[in-house]
Formats: C-alpha cells, structure tokens, sequence
C-alpha cells in the first residue's frame, strides 16, 4: 500500500505522541516513588533504614519500619553484651558451670563463628571476651596491660573451649564470647528477610557500619561511601546492587598510649590489638554475616594475606585502606566502582 504525504505525516506524529506517552508514564512511575526513612538506636549504635516505595504504599513502609526497630530490639535482648539480662550475658554467667539451653538465634550464630573460626585460621575468634575486657578500649584506659594479664587470658581462649551440641552450649571455665565481630552483620541478615517478606523491592539499610543494600536504583546501583579513617570525610565510594558493604575500623574504638593507637580488633596470636598497618577492611557480598565476620578478620590477618585469602570465600570481595591512606582491593573488587 503506498501512502500519501499527508499519511505519512500522520503516522510520523503519532510515532511521536506514542513515544512521549511511554516516555512519561515511565517518568511518572518514578516520580511516583517516595522515601520512607527512621533512624533507631540500638546495639550502641544507630540503625537507619530507607525504603523506596509507590506513593501509596507510603504508610505501610512506616509500619514496616517499626516491625524492623521491633525485631531489631528482640535480637538485642539476645547478643547484647552491655545488658545484664540479655541471653548472652547469661550464657557467659553460666555456661562454665551447666551446659546452657541457647535460642535458635544464639546458637545459630555460635556455629556460624565456629565454622569461621576454622575457614579464617582461627583470626575469627569470639572466644576472646576476656581479651577484649582486659584491654577495656571502651572504658579508656590509659595504661598498657602487662604481658602476664596477657598471657593468662590468651591461655583460657580459643573456640575448642567451646562445645555445641543439639542446641547446647558448654565452655571451659573463665570463657566469655564476644559477639560485637558478628552480632550487626547477623541482624542485618534477619532485617533483609523480614525487608523481603513484606515485598521491599529497594532498601538501603544502614546498621552502624554494616549497610545493606536491597534492589538497583533502576540499574544506577546506590553510592555508599566509606569512611575516611584518618578524616571526617568519605575516602572512596561503591556503587552497590543487592548486598551487604562491611566495614571494620581501627578509628570506631581506640585509645591512644604513649602516642601509639591501640584499638578493639583484637589478634589472638599476639593478645594485642592487631598491628599491620591496617586502618579499615571492607567486605562486600550477599551475606551481612559473613561481611562482618570476614572484615574482621581479614584486619586481623592484614593486607598481603588478606587479599589472597578472600579468594577462598567466593562471592566476597575486599578493600583495604592502610596507615598511609593507600587502597588495595581484591580483583573482583573493581564491579563495585
Ligand atoms: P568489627 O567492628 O565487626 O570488626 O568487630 C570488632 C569487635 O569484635 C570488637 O569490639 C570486639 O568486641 C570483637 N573482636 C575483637 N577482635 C576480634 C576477633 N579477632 N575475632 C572476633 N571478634 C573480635
Ligand atoms: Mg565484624
């Protein structure tokens, strides 16, 4: 069929009209999304989550939000280390005398650390509460511990003092777990399920260091910076699709002695705070657990091994800045710039 001028510029105006209606019902399903976001405090530190929802969905996400803060609350009851009556503080008070009877959250994440205490050479190491309180970075002190305190405590740590079984926990004496490498990393796990259970399509969730990252931002991925840490500022940023970016600082706890930095990452070998020029480690990959786990540990093991070592945890990539602010990541690394 042939067409006449004026047909064809119809067709031409219509091809034309068809691409701005597509073009703005597009535009207006963006326009259309609203973000949802609160801030909590818990665990000793804030936890903000943001959720990117359809206008009318808008007061759901606020109720979705609170479920959040709730089940955050409930698993602080658990870990936390700072409250007497949490389960973990009545673990470490009995668990030497009687086996204990650990909720499935507890235990879970016992086992989570032991298998990680062996794929990390034993530099993942939550046995070492006692450490960490002989060090006390938290409460300042201002003098070194003596290499006797030391040596005592390392000679009561080790994850074999632990024994786990069908639900039950059982140290050697003078044992006490700290959870503050994993416990975040863990409850942001928990948050990404109830996030996804409620049909959240994008979320940016950020638990004092651990962010979690749910959706693309239409393909674009959202931009998360990572602390400067010998600054205020951002050193670097990632661009982040569907994953968790974790990091672990010498800047978050520290005191200074005689000029030098001592800060809470803790290495078992030495019963000092690991010392390799390390000043942040960032994991990123699928699970928050894992993140946490291996940021810190992979501080602890130090840039040249550490960069090798991920290699051994597919999925799971690492950016290391040093004293000098110098930035070494690992091969894969390069998807998230
Ligand atoms: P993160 O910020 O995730 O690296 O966790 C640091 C916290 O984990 C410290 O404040 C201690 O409570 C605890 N911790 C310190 N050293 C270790 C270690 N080598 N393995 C496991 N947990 C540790
Ligand atoms: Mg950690």
């Amino acid at each position: 069929m042939r067409c006449t001028e004026h047909e064809k510029w119809l067709i031409c105006m219509l091809c034309v009209f068809a691409f701005l209606a597509v073009a703005m019902l597009l535009d207006r399903g963006k326009s259309d999304t609203v973000k949802v976001s609160d801030e909590h405090m818990c665990f000793d530190t804030t936890l903000n989550i943001t959720l990117y929802v359809k206008k009318d969905e808008e007061k759901n996400a606020k109720k979705i939000i609170k479920k959040c803060f709730d089940k955050v609350d409930a698993l602080e009851h658990v870990f936390s280390a700072t409250n007497d009556a949490s389960e973990l503080s009545m673990m470490n008070a009995t668990a030497y005398k009687n086996r204990f009877k650990a909720s499935d959250e507890l235990y879970n994440i016992i086992m989570l650390a032991k298998e990680y205490d062996m794929k990390t050479n034993h530099a993942f190491d939550i046995s070492l509460g006692r450490l960490s309180d002989l060090w006390d970075i938290k409460g300042g002190r201002t003098t070194l511990p003596s290499n006797k305190e030391i040596k005592a405590v390392l000679e009561k740590t080790g994850m074999y003092n632990i024994e786990c079984s069908m639900g039950y926990v059982l140290y050697h004496e003078d044992i006490k777990v700290d959870l503050g490498a994993i416990a975040k990393g863990y409850t942001t796990d928990c948050l990404k399920t109830l996030l996804l259970e409620e049909g959240i399509k994008e979320a940016v969730v950020n638990f004092g260091g651990n962010v979690l990252v749910i959706g693309d931002k239409d393909g674009d991925g959202y931009n998360i910076g990572i602390k400067d840490p010998r600054g205020d500022g951002v050193k670097t940023s990632l661009k982040v699709k569907d994953a968790c970016v974790v990091t672990s600082g010498d800047y978050e706890r520290y005191v200074m002695i005689d000029g030098k930095r001592y800060h809470h990452i803790m290495d078992n070998t030495t019963g000092y705070p690991s010392d390799n020029l390390v000043t942040s480690v960032t994991v990123v990959g699928e699970n928050g657990a894992i993140c946490d786990i291996l940021s810190t540990a992979l501080f602890v093991i130090g840039k040249d091994e550490g960069l090798k070592y991920i290699k051994n945890f597919e999925g799971y990539e690492v950016l290391y800045i040093i004293d000098d602010g110098g930035m070494f990541e690992s091969e894969g690394f390069s998807k998230y710039r």
